[in-house]
């Protein structure tokens, strides 16, 4: 009978040590994945899409992690390859040194397991005229705290949609933010509106939510009250930091062009 609590007990110990380990691990991310996701040039995806679009569904990727990898005359090469529907496990490298491959695979690899470039994978959160630049860590409140996302500029009233699929855990008012709706997307990253002037009656906390759907309409509420309209617009990591999310709306504007 001891024997057999014991047993039990040294098993859930085991199982709180893999659940617990299990969670940390989804919580890291790699140190490398967003420094190169958020630096790569609006202009040089935009290329690698077009070039990519009669190609298999992921040569996008290969395109992409080669030609931000390399200056474009030692590019060529590979990318040739790939255009001839080559995949990048069969290439043939040439001269190319083993350091250079494997960062080409490496930066392939998280292009694909962090898809915010994928096309059409994520959309445009405003429907209509916008505009907007990076100013992402400027100061707030004189100095009290830094700018963590990015505002779009548009006319009260103004359809904002979700940028991608997930599930309301935010909903309503609070001080800073006015009318704001916050979604835990499918991706695990928690995306934040603010400043609506009017939050849609559809939604509810816990509800499902598509890519696209109607998330309310442009405001100036919270602490915008007395800025001209616009969405706030934020991405918050798993593991907690809010990142730039400039970069990734460009692109995503690109789609709707
Ligand atoms: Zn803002």
């Amino acid at each position: 009978m001891k024997l057999n609590s014991l047993k039990q007990l040294l098993v859930l110990f085991i199982l709180a040590i893999c659940t617990w380990r299990l969670l940390h691990h989804q919580k890291h991310i790699p140190n490398d994945v967003y420094p190169y996701l958020l630096n790569l040039s609006p202009q040089l995806i935009s290329e690698c899409q077009t070039d990519a679009k009669s190609l298999s569904a992921d040569a996008w990727s290969d395109l992409l992690a080669i030609r931000s990898s390399l200056p474009e005359n030692e590019s060529l090469y590979l990318t040739q390859q790939i255009k001839n529907k080559t995949p990048l496990i069969k290439l043939d490298w040439g001269s190319l040194d083993d350091n250079s491959r494997k960062i080409i695979r490496k930066r392939k690899a998280i292009l694909v397991n962090y898809p915010y470039y994928m096309p059409l994978q994520y959309t445009f959160p405003v429907l209509g005229e916008v505009w907007y630049e990076d100013s992402f860590g400027s100061d707030r409140e004189g100095g009290k705290r830094k700018h963590e996302g990015t505002d779009l500029f548009s006319k009260e009233g103004t359809p904002i949609i979700s940028v991608c699929s997930g599930k309301i855990e935010q909903l309503g008012w609070n001080r800073l933010g006015g009318e704001r709706v916050g979604i835990r997307g499918d991706d695990g990253n928690y995306y934040y509106y603010a400043h609506l002037q009017k939050i849609s009656s559809e939604l509810k906390v816990g509800d499902q939510i598509k890519k696209g759907e109607y998330l309310g309409a442009m405001g100036h509420t919270g602490d915008a009250l007395t800025t001209p309209d616009h969405l706030h617009f934020g991405i918050e990591l798993v593991n907690g930091e809010w990142i730039n999310p400039y970069s990734f709306l460009v692109v995503w504007q690109s789609y709707s062009k």
